[in-house]
């Protein structure tokens, strides 16, 4: 079966290459995926998909088969912009291919596995027909840089699709990545009272109140341990604002942002107990809030969701996991696991939902939403057969 399935993805190694050069040549920031959702959906359909549409958030859905057990493959399509002050050795948007590499916005986060799983669906639409043992999803998610994580809730939570198992498209340098850390936002918000800068003895400087609790924020975070394998979370004040009546008046109200990432271990109560430590420690008031996560998808949909992302983590001997060793070893020689650094969709599948999830694809992480993004176009095929074989590998289990 195996041999069946890898030739047949070699026979369309020159199908695959123009697809990944026609995907990045279409250039798709997040909330403008018009172009490239209708573009995935007619391939998904000449393609012989079971089923492609786009869903009332605006991904591209295409389904394979009816099988009892449900595998999703996503691959967000959307990518962060091109902003003037970096430096492109090749035009973001043009596709060029050069020694067997491709270069471009989104060449990396992460329109090749998009590509390898429209690939990978062709072939086994060509070679099983209706025959399937399983239902392969294939999802183009929107807005994913602006909101991991909401493209596929929306999907588990209001389209009525359930998957058992999730493989994400994010780059893992053809590792098998099984985690990754948490992340959210919060806010503190001081408040005191205003009065003139020449009676400032009669205010209570709400700048002031604040100081001592960025100045803790800043040792605490030198004070995260590292936890194995996804190494040690982080705390950033990433903005301070401030109020007052006028430039010569004592500010009443002062409000920092803050960034978490989360290793294992660490989660909402976790960090929150940590800040009212702080912020007890200082007899403060001040108040501590997560913030929204708001936006618009290209189809108007509007979203809302707590700016909190859960770490998730699977153990080398879960079953999914080890599905996806034999797999790598199968289309690539090779099998390694690791973790991502950055937070991806699932977020959303494993973190909110439970659901198994992992990752492969060609790509290294580091190089996303820089301007050096590039692959080798043999990864990407290595990866297309990684996406033809898994489910039969995972269906062994
Ligand atoms: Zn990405």
């Amino acid at each position: 079966m195996k041999e069946k399935l890898f030739s047949a993805v070699e026979a369309e190694r020159e199908n695959l290459f123009s697809l990944i050069q026609k995907l990045v040549q279409i250039k798709s920031y997040s909330g403008d995926e018009k172009e490239i959702v209708e573009f995935i959906v007619s391939k998904m359909k000449e393609y012989g998909f079971d089923e492609a549409y786009h869903d009332s958030f605006g991904n591209a859905i295409g389904r394979i088969g009816n099988g009892p057990i449900k595998i999703m493959y996503d691959a967000h399509i959307d990518t962060v912009k091109v902003t003037e002050t970096e430096s492109w050795a090749h035009p973001p948007f043009a596709g060029v291919i050069e020694n067997g590499k491709i270069y471009g916005r989104g060449a990396v986060d992460e329109k090749p596995a998009m590509a390898g799983f429209l690939i990978a669906g062709k072939v086994l639409k060509q070679l099983y027909g209706n025959d399937f043992p399983f239902t392969l999803y294939v999802v183009g998610s929107t807005l994913e840089e602006d909101a991991d994580g909401y493209p596929l809730y929306h999907i588990i939570q209001n389209e009525g699709i359930k998957p058992d198992y999730v493989l994400l498209g994010e780059p893992t340098d053809l590792k098998v990545y099984r985690g990754q850390r948490g992340r959210m936002e919060l806010k503190i918000t001081a408040t005191g009272k205003s009065a003139h800068g020449a009676h400032n003895q009669k205010g209570i400087n709400a700048i002031y109140k604040m100081m001592p609790i960025v100045s803790d924020i800043e040792k605490l975070d030198k004070k995260l341990k590292p936890k194995w394998p996804l190494g040690k979370g982080s705390i950033t004040v990433s903005n301070i604002t401030s109020k007052a009546p006028s430039m010569c008046s004592v500010s009443d109200f002062c409000q920092i942002h803050i960034d978490r990432r989360m290793t294992i271990g660490e989660n909402k109560n976790s960090v929150i107990k940590e800040l009212k430590a702080i912020v007890k420690k200082h007899k403060s008031y001040a108040k501590i809030s997560i913030p929204n996560v708001e936006g618009v998808s290209w189809k108007g949909a509007r979203f809302s969701q707590e700016a909190y992302f859960p770490t998730w983590f699977y153990d080398e001997k879960h079953p999914l996991v080890d599905a996806a060793m034999k797999t790598s070893k199968a289309a690539t020689g090779k099998a390694k696991s690791g973790a991502w650094s950055f937070s991806t969709n699932g977020v959303a599948t494993a973190g909110h939902f439970g659901i198994p999830t992992i990752g492969f694809a060609p790509g290294k992480e580091e190089l996303a939403h820089s301007s050096k993004e590039e692959i080798l176009l043999n990864d990407l095929l290595k990866a297309t057969k990684f996406y033809s074989l898994f489910p039969f590998e995972l269906l062994k289990k």
